[in-house]
């Protein structure tokens, strides 16, 4: 049930990087800067507003967005400082209320049905944050307030930057009607561009459309929710109590026809992230789940539960590339792949591992065998080495050939954190 009032809160942060690379060097205020990359390479992660206004956005590449803003500065990221700064506005978010689900480093649901009687109606609490927000911390956020997760989302986005949008209750239809399609969760560059191609622009437009006109363009499912999305139908409740169930990584690539090396060379490389963090934690999970994704938007998903528990990072990548593999041939010889995604789920905590008895078939995915055991160890050394030296100093071959993403690993470790 949507609450009464609109009690549900969405707090993002602007342009988070690159605004927080504007706090700690005053001298960029005010510029167009951006966050990783080069003039002359790289990618692009993050741009400030004044970068924005250019046209430049993150995963651009630094020579595009050095011709789009020829005053662009490049600047380095201080990913410790984005977990701190991030960190401290979702601390003043929970001093609103106990009820904040953080979705990402930069952004949280609130729901402050439970909050009004302290500090006063939504449009009110929305400002007190942001007022907080910006002195306390020293960040720009905006905060977008409706009955349902969804248009909250939608309301603070709106807002940026640097603003505070309320819907209030009944006038749902009339906020959502004007607004590109694009501002709908799960609307994507290809989903609106299908829909521009049938002359459907804003959300209006989509409501008008029958469902039967809708479903064989974007497939039922992305249809069905859309529809419901743009009639403001969303029953999801703010989540106080997510724990991650599972850990995972994944990577876009560049449009191609898989081929083996390549894509054991992705897959290594992101079995040892999600090995990692799982050791790190004392993790160890019994389900790995690959997923591919097409060109073409299609995608496959595929799963195997394993006997027991695992966290080596060459167990992981064995079956990570099986799986794939059932992927990419069931869908035939011409099929190109844009993403790779590894993560492994039915966690439970493993400290130590019980030996088994030294008996043929010595099965290495079994931890408890002797060349399990021998793949345990030469992680545990490798975790070592790494807390050591840098995560750098070490890695399996294939995982280190398959590097020229472009993005720091820091970067791709705080977006995949656990929060
Ligand atoms: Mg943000």
């Amino acid at each position: 049930m949507p609450s009464e009032g609109a009690t549900i809160l969405h707090a993002d942060l602007d342009a988070f990087y690159a605004s927080v690379e504007q706090l700690l060097d005053p001298s960029l205020r005010g510029r167009p800067i951006a966050v990783g990359g080069s003039a002359t390479g790289g990618v692009v992660l993050a741009a400030s507003y004044e970068a924005k206004a250019f046209g430049v956005q993150g995963g651009m590449p630094g020579w595009r967005a050095a011709r789009l803003c020829p005053r662009l500065t490049f600047v380095r990221g201080h990913f410790r400082e984005y977990q701190r700064l991030g960190d401290a506005a979702i601390a003043v978010l929970r001093d609103v209320t106990p009820a904040v689900e953080r979705i990402s480093i930069d952004e949280a649901f609130l729901d402050v049905s439970g909050s009004t009687h302290l500090f006063g109606p939504p449009e009110v609490i929305g400002a007190m944050i942001r007022r907080r927000v910006r002195e306390e911390v020293g960040l720009p956020i905006s905060v977008g307030a409706a009955r349902t997760k969804h248009l909250a989302k939608v309301a603070s986005q709106v807002a940026k930057p640097d603003g505070l949008v309320v819907v209030r209750p009944g006038t749902e239809r009339e906020f959502l009607e004007p607004l590109p399609v694009g501002l709908l969760w799960g609307v994507g560059p290809v989903t609106q561009q299908r829909l521009a191609d049938q002359g459907i622009h804003t959300v209006g437009q989509l409501a008008q459309v029958p469902g039967s006109v809708v479903e064989p363009l974007l497939g039922t499912a992305v249809g069905h929710r859309l529809s419901a999305l743009t009639h403001d139908e969303d029953p999801r409740r703010v989540d106080t109590s997510r724990r991650a169930r599972t850990v995972g990584a994944q990577s876009a690539l560049s449009r191609r026809r898989p081929e083996r090396d390549d894509v054991r060379a992705t897959l290594s490389h992101l079995a040892d992230r999600v090995a990692r963090r799982l050791r790190e934690k004392d993790l160890a999970g019994r389900t790995v789940t690959v997923a591919v994704r097409f060109a073409g938007d299609g995608r496959a998903t595929r799963s195997w539960t394993l006997t027991q528990p695992v966290a080596a990072t060459l167990t992981l990548t064995e079956v990570a590339e099986r799986l794939a593999w059932s992927a990419i041939e069931e869908r035939g010889p011409a099929a190109e792949i844009t993403l790779l995604a590894v993560s492994v789920s039915h966690l439970t905590t493993q400290r130590t591992v019980q030996l088994e008895l030294d008996l043929p078939p010595q099965d290495p995915w079994r931890p408890g065998t002797a060349p399990g055991a021998a793949r345990r160890a030469v992680d545990g050394s490798m975790d070592r080495a790494r807390a050591r030296f840098g995560r750098d100093a070490v890695g399996y071959l294939p995982a280190l050939l398959g590097r020229a993403g472009g993005v720091p690993e820091e970067f791709r470790e705080l977006a995949e954190r656990d929060l």
